[in-house]
Parts: C-alpha cells; sequence; structure tokens
C-alpha cells in the first residue's frame, strides 16, 4: 500500500491532474518496480499510395522541396522497394531505437464536400485509416493507431464507431489542411460520441508550414471548445505555436484555455525545430508566476511530428553547445527529439504524461 500511494503522489506530480494519477496507479500496480512507460503522441505515417496502400499525396506536395528533402533524409528509394514500404521500415527502425515505450501512428483523412464526400482535387495528402490499422498490427508491441476522421464526412459517425471497435482509442483532425471548422454547432453530436467511446480527439492546431493550408484560422485554439464543451479529452497538436513572423499570435488562446479546461493538453510535436524556438520558449516560460509556469508545463504531452527533424543546434542557448553538438549527431530522428526534449526539462515526464492520456493499455 506504501508503494501505491508513494506512486500515486509521484505521479500527481508528473500528471498535473490527481485522477489521472490514480487512472494509472490502478493500471500499473502490478508492474510498480518497472519505470513508468513512455510516449510519443505524433508520429505521421505516409505513402505515396504504391502497393495499394491506399495513401495519396497531392502532386504539388510530392514536388515540394519538404517532400523531396524528407525522401532524401530518410533513404525512401531503395531498388526493388516501393515508396511506402520503405517509409514503414524506416519508421519501425526509428521506433525500435528511440527509447519510447510505443508510439502513437497518425492518419490523415480527405477534405470533404457539401454532401460529405471526399473532395480529391483540394486534399493535399491522405494515409487511410485501413492502412493505419494494418502497419499498427504489423508492430503493435511498440505501435498505436491513431486514425483522422474529418467530421464533415457523411459517415464520421459509423467510422468512428468502426475504429474504436478496432482498438483505436485516439483520432485526429486537422482544420487548416482539411477545411473543416470544428467549432461549428452542426458537430456537436460526433464530439458527444466521442466523449461517450472515451476517445482522445487531437486536433492541429498553431500555424501549419509542411502542407497546403486551406485556411489558417481554422487552426485557431478557440475552435476546440466545442470539443471541450461536450466533455472530450482534447489534445492541441502543436500548442498553437508557430514561426516568429506568423500572425495571429495564437499561443496566448492555448494558454487561456489550459487554465479553463482540464481535460485539454498540449503536444510538443515540431517543437523542437528551428522555427519555433521562440514558441517554444514561450510555452516553457510562459509566465512570472511559477504557478502558470507550472500549469503550462504539467499539461504538455511528449510528441516529436516524426518524420520532421529536430535541431538542437536552435537551442544551443538553452541546452549548451556541448550537448547541442552531441544531440545534432544523432541519427535516430525520434530519439534526437526525445532527447532534446529531455535536455529542456520535458522529455520523459511528458512521454510518461503522453501515455496515460492516451488510453494506452
Ligand atoms: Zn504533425
Amino acid at each position: 500500500m506504501t508503494t501505491v500511494l508513494n506512486r500515486r503522489s509521484f505521479l500527481a506530480g508528473v500528471l498535473g491532474t490527481p485522477w489521472l494519477a490514480n487512472q494509472l496507479v490502478e493500471a500499473n500496480t502490478a508492474s510498480a518496480c518497472e519505470p513508468p512507460p513512455t510516449l510519443d503522441i505524433h508520429v505521421h505515417l505516409f505513402g505515396v499510395g504504391e502497393g495499394g496502400t491506399g495513401c495519396r499525396i497531392a502532386k504539388p506536395v510530392r514536388e515540394s522541396s519538404v517532400f523531396r528533402d524528407l525522401v532524401d533524409l530518410l533513404r525512401l528509394v531503395e531498388p526493388g522497394k516501393t515508396i511506402d514500404e520503405r517509409y514503414e521500415e524506416v519508421l519501425t527502425e526509428h521506433v525500435r531505437g528511440s527509447g519510447l515505450s510505443k508510439v502513437a501512428i497518425l492518419g490523415q483523412d480527405a477534405v470533404y464536400d457539401g454532401n460529405g464526400r471526399p473532395d480529391w482535387a483540394r486534399t493535399s495528402f491522405y494515409v487511410p485509416n485501413d492502412y493505419v490499422f494494418a502497419v499498427v498490427a504489423r508492430h503493435c508491441e511498440t505501435m498505436i493507431a491513431c486514425p483522422s476522421i474529418n467530421p464533415e464526412r457523411a459517415d464520421a459517425l459509423n467510422e468512428l464507431a468502426r475504429c474504436h471497435a478496432k482498438g483505436a482509442r485516439l483520432l485526429k483532425i486537422h482544420p487548416p489542411t482539411q477545411g473543416v471548422n470544428i467549432a461549428d454547432r452542426k458537430h456537436i453530436q460526433f464530439f458527444r460520441c466521442c466523449c461517450e467511446l472515451n476517445m482522445v480527439v487531437l486536433v492541429h492546431t498553431g500555424h501549419e508550414h509542411s502542407a497546403p493550408v486551406i485556411d489558417k484560422h481554422l487552426a485557431a485554439p478557440s475552435r476546440l471548445e466545442l470539443a471541450l464543451d461536450q466533455g472530450c479529452t482534447v489534445v492541441a497538436c502543436h500548442a498553437g505555436t508557430g514561426w516568429i513572423t506568423d500572425t495571429p499570435d495564437q499561443l496566448p488562446d492555448f494558454v487561456s484555455l489550459l487554465k479553463r479546461y482540464p481535460k485539454l493538453w498540449g503536444d510538443t510535436a515540431v517543437l523542437g525545430t528551428a522555427r519555433r524556438v521562440r514558441d517554444f520558449g514561450r510555452l516553457l516560460k510562459f509566465s512570472p508566476l511559477p504557478e502558470e509556469v507550472e500549469l503550462v508545463r504539467s499539461r504538455l504531452l511528449h510528441g516529436s511530428d516524426f518524420p520532421f527533424p529536430a535541431s538542437p543546434a536552435a537551442f544551443g542557448d538553452r541546452i549548451g553547445a556541448a550537448m547541442a553538438l552531441q544531440l545534432e549527431g544523432e541519427t535516430n530522428l525520434l530519439k534526437k527529439d526525445f532527447e532534446l526534449k529531455e535536455a529542456l526539462g520535458i522529455g520523459r515526464v511528458s512521454a510518461q504524461r503522453s501515455f496515460v492520456v492516451a488510453n494506452v493499455c
């Protein structure tokens, strides 16, 4: 009992919310001597559709420097293998050497028209949920599924139930690239069902720079209120951050929502990159008041945004030149991002928190 009580108070500190700490204690009492497991809650699956995966990447994206750089970085072109096969292979290698217990693999739904049918001409990239489940099934000891459901699709409720029945406990919505206004009250029923099924809703917030954006204002954190008001647990991906040149500044809105909604979290995906240094710093030291700093830090969940690589050198002022140099030499992208965030003081603790919030069992 003493062990359980000590563990409970330790976790309450880690998690920021006692009810969540209790949940983890119940789940892990049997393995009280092992270190708490860790999760990267934001890892992308991509493909071009070779080999019948169903994935799509629009021509302008395929021809972009971002895509070409990733193909080179990950060495996706290999004789006798499709790009999609190779991506899964590389992803698996990086997960294996990451130092994390598990990663959440994200799908990407399409844009939908006014009748709830896919609008492929406006869809920049697409990763079908069945492909997410197929990849996760091949690596179920280290991966969990995070399908993507655009609430605009005609069969959104059926797809939600289907994904839940297949074991998903997370789902992702990307409003600025999927062209969906999640604050529209017509989506109330969708979010009520998410709450009833205990599905954690990940939503992109802040400024997007890796894919074509239909409307940047759809990424405003204030639009999360409809889902939060239905009782959903919501993860604001990227915590409302952007580049120094981006307007409007969405980060303060994310922080003010945190104060009002205890079931709101923010993930740290892409925050290890050079152009997010300012906003990552603002998040970690948001206020001169220690209690406000602690509030924000206690609600951050570890996420990398793999395959987009972290840039430890950009954080040299904060982690020291020697550490930055050491991390720059790390070739495992998940490990590089995880260790950069650990050097910044929130890596492991936020990854343990991710594991609990994501309902991993
Ligand atoms: Zn992402």
